[in-house]
């Protein structure tokens, strides 16, 4: 099992996989640069063959790294729309240069817009930044709780936006278990598992576009679009939810990634463990 968090990168992004490996993980989130601030200064050089050389020696897999929160690239107002391009791709060039596998962002909202026009903006957004900026890492759209205007909520909309791709082979899904339960899809009960993997699959971007799970629990209810993590086993999704999600077939091969709060008083992650213990398998 490849199991990661989202860990700081205080002191430098090299400083985070030690974070990572000390809790038992053998994958990785990070920010590349302040989530909070459209601006970033340059990355290290040393500091990024640090962080290359290190993840090899560990076996860090794989490397996630997470955009800045601030990006909208399906915003209609011009000015919020440029922004949320330049820092989407500063994030990609980064990524790149890191040798990450993978650069996960929110789809955005249309903030009234409308939904159609909404999805031409990210899929003409994504199609920029890729033919800007060649490379291996993946962009993945993240599915989101669905509050307000957001878009990506469901996997129809998801499909779309990758249905209008250049390069859709550059692209797939992080599927965040928090954001699906409160965007109504009950993946506690096996059936709601059955339709939340029927409908990915069929009205979906399909499950080989499927790549990471963001693990987290949800402190509100199901379809309550609200996006609130919580510890696992501490939310509304339960520790025999995450029992069914982790031992899910189809997950199997999937890296997790917990994006639960940091515990700073202590040296383990209960959350890691947890996860670890549910999952009925070799260790890892
Ligand atoms: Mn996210
Ligand atoms: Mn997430
Ligand atoms: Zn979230």
């Amino acid at each position: 099992m490849r199991l990661g968090k989202h860990v700081s990168i205080a002191g430098g992004i090299d400083k985070a996989l030690d974070r990572a490996v000390k809790i038992g993980c053998n994958a990785v989130q990070i920010f590349a640069s302040n989530p909070r601030s459209w601006q970033a200064k340059d990355l290290d050089p040393a500091t990024v063959k640090s962080f290359i050389a290190g993840r090899n020696e560990l076996d860090i897999n794989p490397v996630v790294v997470h955009a800045i929160y601030l990006i909208n690239i399906a915003s209609p107002g011009e000015e919020v729309r440029k922004k949320s391009l330049q820092a989407l791709k500063t994030d990609y060039r980064r990524s790149v240069k890191i040798g990450a596998d993978y650069l996960v962002f929110h789809p955005g909202s249309h903030t009234g817009s409308g939904i159609e026009r909404g999805i031409k903006k990210i899929a003409a957004g994504i199609n920029e930044v890729l033919a800007e900026i060649q490379g291996s890492t993946w962009l993945l759209l993240e599915n989101v709780a669905g509050a307000g205007t957001q878009l990506g909520a469901s996997f129809a909309e998801l499909n779309s936006i990758i249905n209008q791709l250049e390069e859709p082979e550059r692209v797939g899904v992080c599927l965040d278990t928090c954001h699906s339960y409160s965007a109504g899809y009950n993946l506690t009960r096996e059936e709601g598992l059955d339709r939340l993997l029927a409908e990915f699959a069929e009205a979906g971007p399909g499950l080989d576009k499927l790549k990471i799970l963001h693990i987290n629990d949800s402190l509100y209810e199901l379809g309550s679009n609200k996006d609130e993590h919580a510890h696992i086993g501490e939310g509304k999704i339960g520790r025999e939810g995450f029992s069914l999600i982790v031992n899910r077939q189809e997950f199997q091969n999937l890296p997790l990634i917990l994006e639960t709060p940091w515990f700073d008083d202590r040296e383990d992650d209960p959350d890691v463990d947890l996860i670890k213990s549910l999952r009925q398998e070799e260790e890892i």
